[in-house]
């Protein structure tokens, strides 16, 4: 069953054509990283999927959803399609809990005690089950970072959109992230990933997307997209990966 699929998407900031004729899908329980350099596209292509930036052609198809140019009801999309950034969002004067149950009780108008229930759940899972009465600031950017993906689980998704959420940590903290992100594609959650961390692209995608100057240069499984990349665009990008390694 296919949760996502993008059919011919292009999206322009004004006459920067930042989105070339996308054409992708995300099926059930699948894992797909999106890589290649700054400025190819990544970051819209999430954007676009959870409507914080509106395409001009093409079409998306969101858990059956049809969703053009004109679509309204992101409110709806955006509850089934969680989000983690790299800057965390997360409010400086809630703690911990208040800010996971935030979107649970106001926006789905679960219960209290089932949304603290929940929190305590996957907090406890990520290692945070000590922290639920902690403020942001007085948590590390590893320990903030978790906070934010525990957030988007407790909303219940059916997608989650990773934007390059370990890019602004310290090089020591990034792997207790992306182990919390490796459970989760263990247990079969479908995920869309942007990242830097190529052994981690490696490790966690089904499959890989390359793209390069808005378009989609290749789609290839992991092992066969680092060992032996179809295209030259893209050898080339895992060369000076490599090289500033
Ligand atoms: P990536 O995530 O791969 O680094 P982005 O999706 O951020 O790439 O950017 C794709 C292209 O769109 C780039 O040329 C970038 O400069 C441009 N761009 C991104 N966001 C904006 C914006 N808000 N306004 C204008 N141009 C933008």
């Amino acid at each position: 069953m296919e949760i996502l699929k993008l059919i011919d998407v292009n999206k322009f900031y004004g006459s920067t054509h930042a989105l070339k004729d996308i054409n992708f899908s995300v099926k059930k329980g699948e894992v797909v990283v999106i890589l290649g350099p700054s400025g190819c596209g990544k970051s819209t292509t999430l954007r676009c999927i959870n409507g914080l930036e509106e395409i001009q052609s093409g079409t998306m198809e969101i858990l059956g959803e049809k969703i053009d140019k004109n679509f309204q009801n992101w409110r709806k999309i955006r509850q089934k399609v969680g989000m983690v950034f790299q800057s965390y969002e997360l409010f400086d004067h809630l703690n911990v809990m208040q800010n996971i149950t935030l979107g649970p009780i106001k926006v789905q108008k679960i219960g209290k005690e089932e949304a603290i229930k929940t929190a305590k759940f996957w907090l406890k899972k990520v290692g945070l089950g000590d922290k639920e009465k902690a403020y942001p600031k007085e948590l590390s950017g590893g320990q903030k970072q978790r906070i934010a993906i525990v957030r988007s689980l407790c909303m219940n998704p059916d997608i989650m959109l990773f934007d390059e959420v370990t890019a602004a940590l310290d090089p020591e903290i990034v792997r207790e992230v992306l182990d919390v992100m490796l459970n989760l594609a263990k247990e079969g959650r479908t995920m869309l990933i942007v990242t830097h961390e190529m052994a981690f692209a490696r490790a966690v995608a089904d499959r890989v997307i390359f793209m390069d100057k808005g378009e989609i240069v290749e789609l290839n499984d992991p092992e066969n997209f680092f060992t032996n990349p179809k295209t030259d665009r893209a050898k080339k990008f895992l060369n000076m990966f490599e090289f500033k390694k």
